[in-house]
């Protein structure tokens, strides 16, 4: 029994198809597929691609929920056209064991809006001193695969090297913050002109690219995966795309506002756009979508970060680092990979769906829009001109706001469930 129909949607490869949803699953994709007696959505003129998947979310609960609320970053994955989010370790307290992973875990089910998929940290407290209790985070009903210190580089070679070693017994993955902490001892933005002619200290490029280097040749050393949060650099770049060449399994992500600003923005002297790893120069980001293109970057994770006005309205060396990023990942993708000319729709959906999943080790998640799926889709309106304004996230760190990026999500159906409908999210969830 067909509950939802999605009439006229343009899929990846183009083809334009009616998407037929019974309960949580697709039934069937084709023409002309009968209507009776279920909701329709008219897509014509939309892009239906498989709901997103995020690698990287703060949701900031428990412990921050002034800033986010496992409730509102879910709305606001959701007015993203995102299914599933990876919620990081980062808490109070820190999801270091099964009891806080499975806590974070059931506040999203109750929110009821995206699956959210807790983070385990990797080492106890992010202290960077010992091994958190990874097996029983990833036995735990959490079933977590994805462990990071992100906010924090696991630094501690010996340390990194046991976590690699220890999360080849469950398939999980290591997601790397590069940071080398002696390097960027009071960094403020990228080490470059910028900083130099604003008088901030710098952040170098080295102090990402070293770690990476390290942990490409561990995760080879020891026979497991590594992640790369956030690459920032043309030289990052360089160091994964010969990790690849040699057959390492490293897989690397970059964040929305990496692929679109650059450190120029300090020039403000508004901390909106102050966030870790920094902003760089222009030459960044073109290597980095050039690697996004050809596939030397796997994903776009979004890096949420939301932080509470006093964190942000303030100097820039008393602000916190980070930006919000959930509703915007969609557009710069559109910009990036469609707009350009260089790439397409197909490449889209791998990178905010297919791939994040695919690293996540998610079953039910990331699949194609085919017969027997689970119904997670999001359908964007790619003629759509949208002024970036306000936000569903409870933060405003928005560096976005004023900016005119192409497309808009106009439906997302989670689990068979309209989550946002016609550009407005849902008053509840799915339960
Ligand atoms: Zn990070
Ligand atoms: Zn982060």
């Amino acid at each position: 029994m067909t509950s939802l129909i999605i009439k006229n949607a343009t899929l990846p490869n183009g083809s334009v198809a009616d998407i037929a949803i019974d309960g949580e699953t697709i039934a069937a994709v084709g023409t002309n597929l009968a209507t009776d007696g279920a909701t329709v959505i008219d897509a014509t003129g939309l892009v239906a691609l498989p709901g997103f998947v995020d690698l990287h979310t703060h949701l900031r609960e428990p412990g921050f929920e002034g800033s986010e609320t496992v409730l509102t970053g879910s709305r606001s994955a959701a007015a993203g056209g995102f299914t599933a989010v990876h919620a990081m370790a980062n808490t109070s307290p820190v999801q270091d064991t099964a009891g806080v992973v499975e806590q974070v875990k059931a506040l999203g089910e109750a929110a009821g809006f995206v699956d959210v998929v807790p983070v385990g940290a990797v080492t106890v407290g992010l202290e960077g001193k010992q091994l958190a209790e990874l097996g029983a985070m990833a036995n735990s009903r959490a079933q977590v695969r994805v462990f990071s210190d992100d906010g924090k580089c696991v630094h501690d070679p010996v340390l990194m090297r046991r976590a690699l070693e220890y999360v080849k017994a469950f398939d999980g993955v290591v997601a790397q913050h590069a940071q080398e902490p002696r390097l960027t001892e009071g960094a403020q933005m990228n080490e470059g002109r910028v900083s130099a002619e604003l008088g901030l200290t710098g952040w170098p490029a080295v102090a990402e690219e070293s770690i990476i280097a390290r942990d490409v040749l561990l995760a080879e050393h020891v026979g497991s995966r590594v992640h790369i949060c956030h690459l920032s650099t043309a030289g990052s770049v360089e160091i994964v795309r010969w990790a690849k060449a040699k057959g390492i399994a490293v897989t690397a992500e970059v964040t929305p506002h990496h692929l679109l600003l650059t450190d120029e923005l300090a020039r403000s002297y508004d901390a909106v756009y102050k966030v870790n790893p920094p902003l760089r120069t222009q030459e960044d980001v073109l290597a980095l979508r050039e690697a996004l293109i050809d596939g030397t970057i796997d994903i776009i994770a979004t890096d949420h970060a939301p932080h509470p006005t006093e964190s942000k309205d303030c100097e820039w060396q008393a602000a916190a680092f980070g930006m919000l990023g959930l509703e915007i990942a969609a557009s710069v993708a559109q910009e990036v990979l469609v707009e350009s000319g260089r790439s397409n729709w197909q490449r889209l959906a791998e990178v905010l769906s297919l791939n994040p999943a695919k690293i996540g080790r998610l079953s039910e998640q990331g699949q194609e829009i085919a017969a027997g799926a689970v119904a997670n889709i999001a359908l964007i309106d790619p003629a759509a001109k949208r002024e970036i304004a306000d936000t569903q996230s409870k933060s405003k760190n928005n560096p976005y706001r004023g900016l005119n990026l192409p497309g808009a999500v106009v439906h997302t159906i989670y689990r068979g469930y309209p989550t946002v409908a016609s550009g407005t999210v849902a008053e509840k969830g799915r339960n």
